[in-house]
């Protein structure tokens, strides 16, 4: 071996040796456990230390000087009672590693005064007594360094410090005496002392192999639960999104549906009121026909806007999707507060909507149901304000209306109509009426609408304002039309080449070109002449789509037919719209015609209408005319076709047949 690689060898050695004297401060946590564990043993350490040296010095009493075996024993009996005192208290702190480093440090650094001072003491009180006094010296010495290497095991370089200063004093100080008892004394400990401290390193190695492992076992934990954070994180913004309606940022249907639920258990359960409400707006098909989809989703962000702005306690707001909206209050759901919040909601979306290319104005209808007022489950208190909704819409104006008895008449009615045509046989149990339509001066008739009639073998006789929308709602109207239309054609194919034969038709049958060409059809296979038909279509109609509704209306103006704007005034159809259609009547609703010669809106309305169908070069027919009176003002003011009981109520297809126009009886109610 040579010079150099000793020297490395010795360096390695003493570095160690040296690294083994220090506090480790390279993991934090090993420290704290350090410190915890040794925190503990301190105290023993002291009890062992200090009763040793009591029980030494009262051996030593009068044989040694009083200073040695009184004062310092006492003295150093007291510091290690303060310092036992002082850690006993520090246990309680909770402490960063940093700080239990500093102190593990300065109680390694502690440890060889005291060491020392021990072993001094220890040496010094040697010389005095007899043989059993000056063995106890030895024994002292002993008992102490093992007590300390066990005591002081989790603080590695402490034991070191004092097995080294205790131990070789002591081997020395036990040779120096000459007496074999002592030399094999000295031995004896030393040879006991190394493989304590193999122990001692074996164990000191265990504890921080047991601690490096919990500390990644600490890490792994921390891993996964950051990384459970981000999954839970991710779901989160998954749940969120999946339950965003993201144009308008409000909660989306599926959100409704599921705190619909939630809303009434909680109401069930803490016998509060809940209001369920559904919002559909009037008038925003024609923004999104006329200025397009991106104007149309404009209006609804406002909207959204608008509504979750409303700051009301324990209300939600939803998009059902297209322009319908809902909400949910809880708590004080009283009618009161209900009806202010739909006038609330009215006024809210009435307000102009600036869409950048000028200003739009939409309208609202909202329906609500209120539970326990309603509601055997979430899902009928939602059916039961979409029906007051569907009341709100009827009634042709922006408002509110909350779900109550009548309608719940109504509603009942309608589950038996829609049960009974579901059993029915439609092509047996439907039949046409036919009410004369009749020049205004002299009453000679000039044409027949048609007018649907179902006789139910369950419910009996059903009228088309019940049975009509139920059909729409199921989808069972397009048959009927065709059904109807095929009939309708095969009567007025008897009638004289100057009666023309007037059709109602749907929503459905404009909605699609589908159902439209069907139409087109049956009058081309009937041989009819389509000039001699004129067919009937609502506002409403129109409104639902008016795209695809003014071009199923142009297809049958191009067949030839005629097409008259049904119930005119009754719907939310703007003037602007009217102008845009290939119309040739208009029919002025009978709500106008009612005492017309008695209220003078009525009249004043009947009046403009008139004068808007002369500008647009339409004819103008007044429906529901039942007195002479009527008759009388309207034919003042120009109306050139009327219609009503005045005139005849509705008769059958025979007797259609059984007499000419002229001919025609007048069926007349008082
Ligand atoms: P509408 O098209 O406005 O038909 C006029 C309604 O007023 C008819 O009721 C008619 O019987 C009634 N009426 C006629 N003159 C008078 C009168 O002087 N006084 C009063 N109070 N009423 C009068 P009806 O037959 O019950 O039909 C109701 C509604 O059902 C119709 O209103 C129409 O919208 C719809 N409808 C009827 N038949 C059909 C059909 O074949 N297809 C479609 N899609 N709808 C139909
Ligand atoms: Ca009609
Ligand atoms: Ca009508």
């Amino acid at each position: 071996m040579t010079d150099d690689t000793m020297m490395g060898r010795m360096r390695r050695i003493l570095v160690s040796a040296i690294r083994l004297l220090k506090v480790p401060n390279d993991n934090p946590e090993l420290t704290l456990a350090q410190f915890g564990a040794f925190s503990k043993q301190v105290p023993l350490l002291y009890f062992i230390l200090g009763t040793n040296m009591l029980s030494l010095a009262w051996t030593h009493q009068g044989t040694a000087p009083a200073a040695l075996v009184t004062y310092v024993p006492a003295f150093l009996v007291l510091v290690f009672f303060a310092r036992s005192l002082i850690w006993l208290k520090s246990r309680k702190v909770s402490r960063t590693a940093e700080q239990a480093y500093r102190q593990l440090r300065a109680t390694n650094i502690l440890s060889f005064p005291i060491a020392v001072v021990c072993t001094l003491w220890a040496l010094s009180v040697l010389p005095y007594g007899d043989a059993y006094q000056r063995a106890h010296v030895a024994f002292f010495m002993a008992i102490t360094v093992i007590g300390c290497i066990f005591s002081l095991m989790h603080l590695r370089s402490a034991a070191m410090m004092v097995t080294v200063t205790v131990t070789i004093p002591f081997f020395v100080a036990m040779c120096l005496t000459g007496e074999p008892t002592f030399i094999a004394t000295g031995i004896n400990v030393i040879l006991v002392t190394i493989p304590m401290i193999m122990i001692l390193l074996d164990q000191y190695r265990d504890f921080r192999t047991l601690n490096e492992s919990r500390h990644v076992l600490l890490q792994q934990q921390k891993a996964l639960q950051d990384q459970n954070k981000a999954m839970q994180a991710l779901s989160d913004e998954n749940l969120r999104l999946a339950n965003l309606d993201t144009l308008t940022q409000l909660a989306n249907r599926r959100s409704f549906f599921q705190m619909l639920e939630r809303a009434f258990a909680r109401a069930r359960q803490s016998g509060e009121r809940l209001a369920v409400g559904v919002i559909d707006l009037d008038g925003f098909k024609p923004v999104n026909d006329m200025y397009g989809h991106a104007a149309g989703d404009k209006v609804l962000a406002e909207i959204g806007l608008r509504l979750g702005g409303i700051t009301e306690s324990r209300l939600t707001v939803y998009r059902l999707g297209g322009d319908e909206f809902a909400l949910l209050l809880e708590g004080d759901a009283s009618e009161g507060r209900v009806t202010a919040l739909g006038q609330t909601i009215c006024d809210l979306i009435a307000n102009r909507i600036n869409i950048g290319s000028g200003l739009v104005q939409v309208t609202a209808s909202v329906g609500f149901a209120i539970y326990p007022d309603v509601g055997g489950s979430g899902q009928e208190i939602y059916e039961r304000a979409d029906y007051a909704l569907y009341t709100a819409k009827r009634r042709h104006r922006a408002g509110s209306v909350i779900f109550n008895a009548v309608q719940a008449d109504e509603l009942t009615r309608q589950k038996i109509v829609e049960d009974a045509m579901i059993a029915a046989d439609l092509e047996r149990e439907l039949y046409l009426v036919y009410q004369p339509i009749s020049h205004a001066d002299d009453l000679s008739c000039t044409g027949y609408e048609a007018l649907a009639r179902w006789q139910s073998p369950r419910i009996g006789s059903v009228s088309p304002a019940e049975f009509i929308p139920v059909a729409e709602h199921n989808g069972r109207i397009t048959m009927m039309t065709r059904i109807l239309l095929e009939r309708a054609l095969a009567v007025a194919a008897n009638w004289p080449k100057d009666v023309y034969l007037s059709f109602n038709l749907s929503p459905h049958d404009l909605s699609s070109p589908d159902n439209c060409l069907k139409i087109v059809a049956i009058v081309l296979k009937s041989g009819f002449n389509p000039a001699r038909i004129n067919f009937e279509v609502t506002e409403t109609a129109i409104m639902h789509d008016f795209e695809q509704a003014s071009a199923s209306i142009q297809l049958l103006r191009e067949l030839g037919a005629g097409i008259a704007l049904d119930d005119f005034g009754t719907g939310f159809s703007s003037l602007n719209h009217v102008h845009k259609l290939p119309l040739t009547k208009i029919k002025i609703d009978g709500s106008f015609v009612r005492n017309i010669h008695q209220r003078k809106t009525s009249y004043k309305i009947v009046k403009s209408v008139l004068a808007l169908s002369a500008d647009m070069e339409l004819d103008a027919i007044a429906e529901g005319v039942e007195t002479l009176e009527e008759l009388q003002v309207l034919r003042a003011l120009g109306v050139s076709s009327v219609q009503g009981y005045y005139v005849s109520k509705p008769i059958t297809a025979e007797e259609t047949f059984a007499q000419t126009p002229a001919e025609m009886p007048l069926v007349r109610i008082s």
